[in-house]
């Protein structure tokens, strides 16, 4: 592989944010490397991987090579066993196969005419008078220097490239779901639907989730509140699910990691440099949700970049346009589910199974957690009142 001396923009990072900006960039006529650590792109996975159905369609046709499963509703369980059903008949979403995916998407980034490289690390940024010029890499054993007028660093959620940059993106032990997942098989499903189980002692501060992945198999997993973790770990709150509810399943893979749960940072962007996905920390609080917002911030700050390239003005300045798009959609979205994360993780176990037993007999239509939440909030004022702004 021979690296040019310079690039019109470096794209740190091929998951779903990166990829999507570094396809954008290029369809704007950028000159963009996409560089990924791994050796390949996609594996090993660290997500329950399911999304949003109508979400997902605005930036990729559906493809069956990487639809596990298609799903026709959320089911959300009280600790009493009760539970709320959310459904949109051919609307609702899929499980995906994000080996399949996150590659699929690279290779949308390369057909659109990016480079991508594998197995090739960031290990710090160029300055040029206190403004990002570029990245220092190591490729099979070799460093280079290579130059860029933007680096975008959508390098997940262990991120060092905003760092890097001069960007506060530390997080607290409580800024952190801590998560541990089992691709299970040899087990029943009572239809495809994603679950949700809430609960002070089966997942504190967090919920346990089965994901279908079609017949019999499932990603089974929980995140718990860092802040939370003691005696127990997350993986041993699913061990005791897992044991409760599927205690013939057999385990295929095993997945640990960790989601930003801390909603919008201050700032995204600094003089030459962008951070997108979970690297901005753009997950959704409330759900741990992030590859739809990666995506779109992904899309954002290609079309940024490229704006900012031809107008000849790559400072912070100049990218400024990146913050005020993305924080109008998604930081939005999760400024109000990090409050509503702070309000549902606080609720007694008795609170949980009064809210499910005021939505029973609702025919819940649609798949949006937000939707959800304001009919909650609705029929339960006095014990959400800190959510009363939402309606
Ligand atoms: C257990 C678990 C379950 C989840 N379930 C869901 C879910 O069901 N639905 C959902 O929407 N979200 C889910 N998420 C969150 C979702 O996985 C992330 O939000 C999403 O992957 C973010 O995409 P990204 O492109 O920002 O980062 P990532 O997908 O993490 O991609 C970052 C890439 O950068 C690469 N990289 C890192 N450092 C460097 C470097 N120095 N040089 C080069 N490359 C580097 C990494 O190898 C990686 O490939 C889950 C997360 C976890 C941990």
């Amino acid at each position: 592989m021979e690296f040019k001396d310079k690039y019109d923009l470096i794209v740190v990072g091929a998951g779903p944010g990166g990829s999507m900006a570094a396809k954008t960039a290029s369809e704007e006529g950028l000159d963009v490397l996409l560089i990924e650590k791994r050796q390949e792109i996609g594996t090993p996975v660290r997500c329950a991987e399911g999304v949003g159905r109508e979400e997902l369609a605005r930036y990729i046709s559906p493809d069956e090579r990487w639809i596990s499963c298609d799903i026709d509703g959320a089911k959300i369980y009280a600790p009493d066993g009760s539970y709320v059903t959310m459904s949109q008949t051919g609307k609702s979403g899929y499980v995906l196969e994000r080996k399949v995916f996150d590659r699929a998407l690279a290779q949308e980034a390369v057909r659109a005419g990016a480079e991508v490289v594998v197995k090739c690390r960031a290990s710090g940024l160029l300055f040029n008078q206190g403004k990002v010029s570029g990245i220092e890499i190591m490729h099979l054993g070799k460093q280079h220097r290579i130059k860029s007028d933007i680096v975008i660093g959508a390098d997940g959620i262990e991120s060092k490239v905003g760092r890097w940059g001069g960007i506060d993106t530390s997080l607290s032990v409580d800024d952190i779901e801590t998560c541990a997942q089992y691709l299970i098989t040899g087990i029943e499903l009572d239809g495809f639907f994603t679950e949700f189980y809430l609960g002070n002692n089966l997942a504190p501060g967090g919920y346990a989730w089965v994901f279908p992945k079609g017949e019999r198999m499932a990603n089974v997993g929980i995140g718990i509140n860092g802040g939370m973790v003691g005696d127990l770990r997350s993986v041993d709150y699913l061990n005791r699910f897992v044991k409760s509810k599927f205690p013939d399943g057999k385990i295929l893979e095993i997945v640990v990691g960790g989601v930003a749960i801390c909603g919008p940072i201050e700032r995204t962007v600094a003089d030459g440099l962008m951070l997108v996905g979970d690297a901005a920390r753009q997950s959704d609080p409330l759900t741990g949700g992030g590859i739809i917002n990666a995506m779109k911030a992904g899309v954002i700050a290609g079309e940024v970049a490229a704006d900012a390239i031809k107008r000849g003005d790559t400072s912070a300045d100049g990218l400024k346009a990146y913050e005020k798009r993305w924080r109008s959609d998604i930081g939005k979205k999760i400024g109000k589910m990090f409050k509503a994360k702070n309000v549902v993780f606080e609720l007694s176990d008795s609170d949980l199974n009064k809210i499910a037993a005021s939505l029973q007999g609702d025919n819940i239509d649609g798949f949006s957690s937000t939707e959800l939440l304001i009919r909650i909030v609705k029929k339960n004022p006095t014990l959400l009142k800190g959510l009363l702004t939402m309606i």
